[in-house]
Parts: C-alpha cells; sequence; structure tokens
C-alpha cells in the first residue's frame, strides 16, 4: 500500500505554494494501476481537493467525459492528443491524474516536472513493458525522475505466479492495440517467454 510521504505539508495562508511532486504507478495489464489511480484520487477529491484526470486521446476505450464518481463527488477525465496540452488545461489544480501515460509523447516528462515545480502533486499511470517486454514510450523517464514509484503486479494467468508482462495473444506487430483485453495475458517473467503452445 502506497503511503503519502511525510514531507506533504497542506497549504496554508503564508506558504501559498506547497511542495509538487511526482507519484508513478506501473505495471502490467490486469495489475490494478488505474484502480489504485482512482483510489488516491478519490481521496483527494475526499478532502475537497482540486482534482483533474488526463488521458491521451489515443485511448478511445472510455467516452470523453469518463466520471469516476464518489457519493456527490466526480473526476471529469479529459482526453487530449499531446501531452502539452495538460499544461493548458490545469488551472488550480492541485492534484493531476495522468492515465495511460505511456502513450504519451516524451514531453510528457518535462509537462509533469513543470506541474510539480509549480506545486502540483501528479500521479502518473501507465504499462512499463510493452508486449514485447520492452520499455514503454516516455514511462522509463518519467520513473527516473518521480519521486514515489510503486509497481503493481497482476497474477500470471497460466501459473498464478507474480505477474509483470503483458503476452499478446493476438496476432499483430502494432505496438498499440487497443480495446481487446481478451487479446492479452498477465503473464510472469518464465510464462512470458515460453514457446507459444497449439491449443
Ligand atoms: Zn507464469
Amino acid at each position: 500500500m502506497f503511503v503519502e510521504p511525510l514531507f506533504y505539508q497542506p497549504k496554508t495562508s503564508d506558504q501559498k505554494k506547497g511542495t509538487g511532486w511526482i507519484e508513478v504507478i506501473c505495471g502490467s495489464m490486469f495489475s490494478g494501476k488505474t484502480e489504485e489511480l482512482i483510489r488516491r484520487l478519490n481521496r483527494a477529491v475526499l478532502a475537497k481537493q482540486q482534482v483533474e484526470i488526463f488521458k491521451p486521446a489515443i485511448d478511445q476505450r472510455y467516452h470523453e467525459e469518463n466520471i469516476v464518481s464518489h457519493n456527490d463527488n466526480f473526476i471529469r477525465s479529459t482526453p487530449v492528443s499531446v501531452a502539452s496540452e495538460i499544461l493548458l488545461h490545469v488551472h488550480k489544480g492541485e492534484v493531476v491524474g495522468i492515465d495511460e501515460a505511456q502513450f504519451f509523447d516524451d514531453s510528457i516528462v518535462e509537462v509533469s516536472q513543470k506541474l510539480a515545480a509549480q506545486g502540483t502533486r501528479v500521479i502518473i499511470a501507465g504499462l512499463d513493458m510493452d508486449y514485447l517486454g520492452k520499455p514503454f514510450g516516455p514511462m522509463p523517464s518519467l520513473m527516473a525522475i518521480a519521486e514515489f514509484v510503486t509497481k503493481v503486479h497482476a497474477i500470471c494467468m497460466r501459473c498464478g505466479g507474480v505477474a509483470s508482462h503483458s503476452y499478446r495473444l493476438a496476432d499483430s506487430d502494432s505496438t498499440v492495440l487497443l480495446g481487446a483485453q481478451t487479446q492479452y495475458e498477465a503473464r510472469c517473467r518464465r510464462c512470458f517467454h515460453e514457446p507459444p503452445t497449439t491449443k
């Protein structure tokens, strides 16, 4: 369980600019990255903090205005085409969530740095590895600059072990294959590298 850092101080009148920082939640598919992101954001909403979520517009699995509701509180999710758009949308957001960060361009790194520098708590969720087991997009850089990195794990759908890989069942060589979770399995390192068996 992630525990918020001790250096966080609530903003007071004589300390208008609190300390910002970057958190990364990474892992394979089916590891609960987004659930963990939502858990952290919902707690901020309950504390009446301003919260905004951004997703790459490439992710068409969700409707434009995806709403994560919790009682009367809700968090609006804004799809953006490029990472720099996030800076245009954030006004007084104390907490910014970024989901599916692996699909953003590299400028997401600079955008996150800028947000943190202006006192924003930035929480980023994304796949750390693609279906080939290679570091995914800007995720390695984001993990490097983050104050806190949480790696969550799925359960291997073959052997029940700890899964950190996303195995693609479908026959496609596109790095971006969306909208079909049935086309993937969470797998442990050993099962990920096993030669495919005929079913
Ligand atoms: Zn396994």
